[in-house]
């Protein structure tokens, strides 16, 4: 797996989820700018169900 340099996560909510239908949608933004487009939801990106707080997505810690 390549990594992408990105600052920030950020939901598309114009977009729903390839595998489970579900939106928004993850995208990567750095300098201000869209690199990552994903066509996955926040669960299906991370593999957590945490991943559906999209505050989670920018956050280091993981939280209960
Ligand atoms: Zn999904």
């Amino acid at each position: 797996m390549s990594t992408i340099e990105i600052d920030e996560y950020v939901p598309n909510y114009n977009r729903e989820c390839e595998v489970c239908g579900q939106s928004p949608v993850v995208q990567g933004k750095k300098d201000g700018k869209i690199v990552y487009r994903g066509t996955l939801c926040g669960p299906c990106t991370f593999g957590t169900a945490k991943a559906l707080d999209v505050k989670w997505w920018n956050s280091d810690e993981e939280q209960e």
